[in-house]
């Protein structure tokens, strides 16, 4: 049974499928304006881990993730840099893809782009506005008026005689001091140069809260069974995806939300505003693999704050080595005759139960451990035991079995394998060695055996 934290109830219940043992999940995505920093990644692991606790449970999933390609932010990168919005957002959009294999994300079933489904946001603006929740004001834009839908407040739990309603905000981001009537629909300005569709309201474009209803309803339904972000996605976000799904079609919208919370610097967000942040690619740089920067990512409850340290990625770096060098020598020594010992079903039990319990990864992590320690203290043959840390690694993604094959060989090391395979088949055997030594000034040693030659890590 899967437990975990509902946002809307405030409390921790099942997670069950309303049809067909599948659980439809829709997560929102980056805006492509600029590389993902890694705050923005802890969210995506956060969600892959999700996704493959629900999976390791048995059951399906129809994951979606947007791509918001359309906003104040992308808008004024694209007309700063003079190239059409379509341009601009690719090159984000393709490095968004690339970090995600690096951080071993398993990729969602759908990317929509907010900018190929206009019409669908269209709709629902209109639906919204003939049953008299949303009108246009002034200028050409519309907006939700949120005394309308008596709902509005209950995901973020606002107390609304408290508020200063009536007021609107064209903004997409805001806080709660601000509540008031929200954009759906942005009359064209100026400033958004040549971005703008038709609708019947003007020239425009959309407000980034209807792209989330509008597409998620498309993939997944009236009502789905789970939807997710970062704790900031809380309000206004997700609270006014609510009320725009809920006022159009009159359904609930989402059975279970649940939020990450913050990757910090020194105890403040990591976030592009404040300028504390480093992308996937600098900690690559830096030589930290996408491996360490996952174990790090994930090994902290997703509702607790977790700081960014250097030194964590180095502990990362110390426990990964442990796990390796105890699954790397269990492999080699693999007797499939030889009995499971009793620890593997203790281990894997702890394990279970650590990340039924609304995802306690640091307590999963505690089993894996358990494991790795009664591994190498019994010496055991039993491929019982390495089918334990691969089911364990269905949810976390972090080990690497048949290590060699497997690890992230860079190109230039790659390539001189490639030489010193073609000076072996030659007899070359001087050529062979020096091969080796150079493979080895970057860091990587060779083994050669019947099947061939393999490198790993030093
Ligand atoms: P954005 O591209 O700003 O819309 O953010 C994409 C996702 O990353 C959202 O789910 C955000 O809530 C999440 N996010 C942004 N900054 C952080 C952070 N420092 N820690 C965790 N999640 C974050
Ligand atoms: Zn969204």
């Amino acid at each position: 049974m899967m437990n975990v934290f509902n946002s809307l109830t405030r409390g921790v219940e099942e997670l069950k499928p309303i049809a067909d043992n599948e659980i439809r999940l829709y997560t929102c995505g980056p805006t492509v304006y600029n590389f993902a920093h890694i705050g923005n990644f802890r969210a995506y692991a956060f969600e892959d881990i999700l996704r493959r606790v629900i999976q390791f449970n048995g059951m399906k999933v129809k994951h979606v993730m947007n791509l918001t390609d359309v906003d104040d932010k992308t808008i004024r990168g694209a007309n700063a840099a003079g190239v059409a919005l379509t341009d601009y957002t690719k090159t984000y959009k393709d490095a968004f893809f690339a970090d995600l294999k690096k951080l071993n994300i398993i990729p969602a079933d759908v990317y929509p782009a907010a900018t190929d489904h206009i019409p669908e946001m269209i709709a629902l603006v209109e639906s919204l506005v003939e049953k008299g929740v949303a009108y246009k004001s002034d200028d050409g834009s519309v907006y939700f008026n949120v005394r309308k839908f008596p709902g509005y407040g209950k995901l973020a739990h606002i107390d609304f005689d408290n508020q200063r309603t009536g007021q609107r905000c064209a903004a997409d981001e805001y806080d709660k001091e601000n509540v008031g009537d929200f954009a759906l629909w942005k009359a064209w300005e100026d400033s958004d140069g040549p971005v703008g569709w038709d609708s019947p309201w003007g020239r425009g474009r959309p407000g980034w809260h209807i792209e989330c209803s509008a597409m998620s309803m498309k993939y997944l339904g009236e009502t789905f069974d789970l939807h997710t972000g970062g704790i900031d996605n809380l309000f206004p976000h997700h609270e006014n995806e609510i009320a725009q799904a809920e006022a159009s079609t009159g359904k609930p919208f989402v059975n279970t939300w649940m939020h990450c919370a913050h990757l910090k610097v020194n105890g403040e967000k990591m976030s592009k505003s404040a300028g504390n942040f480093f992308t996937l690619r600098e900690l690559l740089e830096k030589g930290f693999t996408g491996r360490e920067i996952r174990y790090v990512l994930v090994n902290a409850h997703y509702r607790q704050g977790l700081n960014f340290a250097f030194s964590a990625l180095e502990d990362a770096r110390k426990s990964l080595e442990r796990i390796d060098r105890c699954v790397d020598a269990l492999e080699k020594r693999i007797d499939p005759a030889a009995e499971t010992p009793d620890f593997v079903a203790k281990a894997l039990e702890d394990f279970t139960a650590a990340v039924n319990d609304d995802l306690n990864i640091p307590r999963a992590f505690a089993a894996l451990f358990e494991l790795v320690r009664e591994t190498n203290a019994s010496n055991t043959t039993a491929k019982g035991v390495l089918d334990a840390f691969k089911r364990m690694d269905e949810v976390l993604g972090i080990i690497f079995f048949g290590k060699s094959e497997k690890e992230d060989v860079p190109a230039e090391v790659a390539s001189l394998l490639e030489e010193r395979a073609a000076a072996r088949a030659a007899k070359n055997w001087a050529e062979s060695d020096r091969l080796r030594d150079a493979i080895a000034a970057l860091g990587w040693v060779v083994k050669d055996s019947r099947e061939g030659q393999s490198v790993t890590k030093k």
